[in-house]
């Protein structure tokens, strides 16, 4: 097995990695205090072609194989895990259209995604249905048309506020209904559109073709603050056939490929984030000096940070084992990638915890990165699967 890079994926690197250090890290701390999402950081990530990386090279996008993707989300991910999200966001909605779209489909809802550095959004937790989403009561009803009417609320949705396209599963004929179809709702442009503010529902953007997509105030959140994340709720939304994506019974399956693709990725946002953890505290601890030793020469914090460089180093073998398998087309993949999310959420989780506990008092002061990493650490954990979903996966498969 070669774990060498070729020259593409090391001048990938390079890129992110120098777009970090000179975009994206310098007052990361006063932008994510204010809140303020990062559209100039975003269409610079567009610009360099370090997004929408499932969009097919036929369509002129910057399509990559999933080890080359883990490699570029997790060196933007050391820079800020809330950008990273934001970014991979766009394959997470995207990916579906890319494999089970027609092309006609691709070229009407991916294209734009090339021709500008736009967002979109991926529609599928709602309030009663997180883990189980087949629990979810969104639906789409058929009208004497033939179009369907699309109805139902989801929340936790990243890029929501900015989105200009949403990839949205829901149920057919009724909330109860025993299929999930997948549709794609673009919003129009511009000077197309009316959007109004309502103090108590959030935004409405009434569409063109019909009904009104509402967007909920930006969530308040622990963590990751520099992504957005807003309720969307759809209201007698026309859709027309040319908008479900594959067949509209299979969208279950749709969502089961695109987490298997996805996972990988949200693994290498958790380990970009335990890296950065790993290498604030490195810097911390060989310059403060307490009992006349710097504070990595004191035998048990030592012990700390070789525990923390194995955690960062076994995580980032499970992805990178992963994101391989997914290329291989491996029928193994899924747990594989369960796998990795659970270890690079272990990892990040555990050296932002023990990175800010040695930093001591200093590590629980907000001017310290590494009190940003602990509260972005949690998501890790949560977000595309908590840690039981993934165990889940690995048992049923295992068994
Ligand atoms: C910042 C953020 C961004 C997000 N972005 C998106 C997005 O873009 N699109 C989208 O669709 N969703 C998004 N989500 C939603 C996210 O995927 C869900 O929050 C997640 O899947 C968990 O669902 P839940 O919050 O309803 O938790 P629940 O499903 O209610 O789970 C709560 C807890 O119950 C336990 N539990 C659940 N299931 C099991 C089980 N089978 N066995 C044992 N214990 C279990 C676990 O401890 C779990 O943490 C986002 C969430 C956040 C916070």
């Amino acid at each position: 097995m070669d774990f060498s890079l070729t020259q593409e994926q090391r001048q990938h690197v390079e890129t992110v990695a120098r777009f970090v250090r000179t975009m994206i890290l310098p007052g990361i701390l006063e932008r994510e205090k204010g809140h303020a999402f990062p559209e100039d950081i975003i269409a610079k990530a567009w610009e360099l072609g370090i997004m929408n990386l499932s969009i097919p090279a036929s369509l002129k996008g910057f399509e990559v194989d999933a080890v080359t993707s883990a490699l570029i989300i997790k060196e933007l991910a050391y820079g800020d895990s809330g950008i990273a999200t934001s970014v991979m966001c766009n394959d997470l909605a995207n990916v579906v259209i890319a494999r089970h779209g027609t092309e006609a489909q691709q070229g009407a809802f991916l294209q734009r995604f090339v021709a500008a550095p736009l967002l979109a959004s991926f529609c599928l937790t709602e309030p009663g249905a997180g883990s189980d989403n087949m629990a979810m009561t969104s639906f789409m009803k058929k009208t004497q048309d033939g179009r369907y009417l699309l109805n139902g609320a989801k929340c936790f949705i990243t890029n929501a506020s900015f989105a200009s396209q949403f990839t949205v599963f829901c149920k057919i004929g009724s909330p109860g209904g025993a299929f999930m179809a997948c549709v794609v709702v673009p919003r129009g442009e511009g000077d197309r559109e009316e959007v109004e503010v309502s103090p108590t529902r959030g935004r409405r953007i009434r569409l063109a073709a019909g009904g009104s997509v509402w967007t909920g105030k930006e969530e308040e959140k622990l963590g990751q603050r520099l992504s957005n994340t807003a309720s969307v709720t759809f209201e007698d939304v026309v859709i027309s056939p040319d908008q479900i994506i594959g067949d509209r019974r299979r969208g279950f399956q749709y969502v089961m490929d695109v987490l298997d693709y996805a996972r990988p990725m949200v693994a290498a946002i958790g380990v970009g984030l335990a890296r950065r953890a790993l290498d604030l505290t490195l810097e911390y601890t060989k310059q403060r000096r307490q009992f006349n030793s710097r504070i990595c020469d004191l035998p048990v914090a030592r012990d700390t940070l070789v525990k923390m460089w194995k955690k960062v180093e076994t995580a980032e073998l499970a992805l990178m084992k992963a994101a391989w398998l997914t290329d291989q087309g491996d029928p193994d993949r899924g747990r594989y990638a369960s796998l990795a999310k659970n270890a690079a959420a272990e990892a990040a989780l555990f050296c932002a915890a023990e990175g800010l506990h040695l930093h001591g008092g200093y590590g629980f002061m907000g001017e310290y990165e590494i009190s940003k990493l602990a509260r972005d650490a949690h998501i890790i954990d949560i977000y595309e699967g908590v840690r039981e979903v993934q165990d889940m996966i690995i048992g049923r498969e295992l068994v």
